[in-house]
């Protein structure tokens, strides 16, 4: 099965998505990468719905990327003796230590460590930014705010606090279980929420040994000033437009989105747009004008990724929310305005070997008929390279390394093949003329670019570019070895 699009869709499991059936029709519609959020879903469940990917992964023969969701220092307030209450604007309320279930005036908020940061005058937003409250007084174990706006509080209710740098560490204890135990599944991306520092990306990359690669999701104003030094440290970004739009005003979010993306693509990593893409479609069979027009704009903008959250874990129209979203890729890509907009965005550094010849491999695909690039990759450096250039051909990404495989379905326009270890560069190129024309890329007149590093299994050797034909005879007629 090959997709249409370059653009990759990362789907969140839930509630409306646990079956083999939905999430078989998911992937078929168009998911490459399933969320598995750690927030939500206990062990067991998760260890279920990894097993079930699998198992598509098997029965369909591709692979397909699982991205664990870590919770983070996600910050709640505790229950209400009334489950719920209204806050009133212009009146008092106060956080405190005490478990006691709380009322109209006050309820517990059980992280010591943030009363330790809490100044006069700082901002609290609580339930996804709704009731605004400020900081009058506070001591190390209170504060006492003015609710500047009310609304509806309940039990466990999300806080945020964006003004301060939190003294809260980056993994909890429930994080570097999870991180452990997702780790053993043998998932492919972790994605940390809140990160504030490059040190809370190195602490998760340290636990998960290389087992996972990285995606630290930008929601805090503090990761947002320190951008350039997490994405040094990540594999991946996710632009996680809900946290961040709470912790920062909404209007800031569509220049953030772009610089990130910007960020992403030049150094050549994935970068993921997340959140309320297609929020109107947890109710309704089709999405509003401007959640299309959402989509295309992370599209226009070189995105690697656009996700579901909602949509596809606890929506009424999950595989439609995954259609729709494939439908819009399908359409920008093929408006020749597309190659124009992303061709004036990219931004060059190329200044090693391997940087070089995937420069080469996408002119040349772009100025001749040439049908695919195919890359020989181990680690998965020279396929996101090549992804980088965003050639207006596909992309055969080969590997015989299945992690890395798998890893690659969430990198912009990478299809991936699973192949034998090869040894030699002939046989390379036999093998990635085979799965171009398998796979629907090529016929046997086609020509193909294939790039690779010899001697092979070293990371970071690219160093053999080859225009090839398809057709097999051809390729053992040719003198090259
Ligand atoms: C977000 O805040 O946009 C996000 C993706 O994080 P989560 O869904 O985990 O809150």
């Amino acid at each position: 099965m090959r997709r249409k699009r370059s653009l990759k869709i990362v789907a969140t499991l839930g509630p409306a998505s646990s079956t083999y059936e939905t999430i078989r029709a998911l992937f078929e519609a168009g998911a490459d990468v399933f969320r598995l959020n750690m927030s939500h879903g206990a062990h067991d469940d998760i260890q279920v719905k990894h097993q079930i990917i699998r198992d598509i992964e098997r029965d369909t023969g591709r692979s397909i990327g699982i991205l664990a969701d870590l919770q983070g220092p996600k910050l709640r307030c505790g229950v209400f003796a009334n489950d719920t209450e209204e806050l009133v604007s212009g009146e008092s309320f106060r956080f405190d230590l005490d478990k006691t279930p709380g009322d109209l005036k006050r309820v517990c908020l059980p992280h010591k460590e943030i009363f330790d940061a809490l100044e006069p005058n700082t901002t609290l937003l609580v339930n996804d930014g709704k009731i605004r409250v400020k900081v009058k007084d506070c001591g190390k174990d209170y504060a006492n705010c003015i609710v500047e706006v009310g609304g509806e509080i309940s039990n466990r209710k999300g806080v945020n606090v964006p003004d301060v740098i939190l003294p809260v560490a980056a993994l909890s204890e429930k994080d570097k279980k999870d991180l452990k135990f997702a780790c053993e599944l043998g998932v492919d991306w972790l994605a940390l929420s809140f990160v504030q520092r490059p040190e809370d990306v190195i602490e998760a990359r340290e636990l998960a040994h290389g087992r996972a690669a990285i995606v630290s999701k930008i929601e805090k104003p503090a990761a947002v000033t320190s951008f350039e030094s997490i994405l040094e440290v990540s594999d991946g970004i996710m632009v996680a437009r809900g946290d961040l739009g709470v912790e920062l005003p909404v209007q800031a979010v569509p220049p953030i989105q772009k610089r990130l993306i910007r960020g992403c693509r030049a150094v050549g990593k994935p970068v993921i747009v997340a959140t309320q893409m297609m929020e109107s479609m947890i109710e309704s069979p089709v999405p509003t004008r401007a959640e299309v027009s959402d989509v295309a704009t992370a599209i226009y903008e070189g995105a690697d990724a656009v996700m579901l959250s909602a949509e596809s874990a606890m929506g009424d129209y999950a595989v439609e929310a995954v259609s729709t979203m494939n439908n819009v890729a399908e359409e920008v890509e093929s408006d020749p305005n597309y190659f124009n907009v992303i061709a004036a965005s990219r931004s060059r550094a190329n200044t090693t070997i391997p940087e070089a010849i995937t420069l080469a491999a996408r002119e040349i695909a772009e100025s001749t008929d040439i049908k695919a690039i195919c890359c020989f990759t181990d680690s998965g450096s020279t396929a996101v390279l090549v992804s980088r250039e965003k050639a207006m051909v596909p992309i055969l990404a080969l590997t015989p390394n299945v992690g890395t495989a798998r890893r690659l379905t969430l990198v912009w326009g990478l299809h991936t093949v699973v192949t034998n270890t090869v040894s030699r560069f002939k046989l390379a190129v036999v093998s990635a003329a085979r799965a171009a024309r398998t796979q629907g890329f090529a016929s046997e007149d086609d020509k193909i670019v294939v790039i690779a590093g010899v001697p092979f299994n070293t990371a970071g050797s690219t160093n053999i570019l080859r225009v090839a034909p398809v057709d097999e005879k051809q390729i053992f007629d040719s003198e090259a070895d």
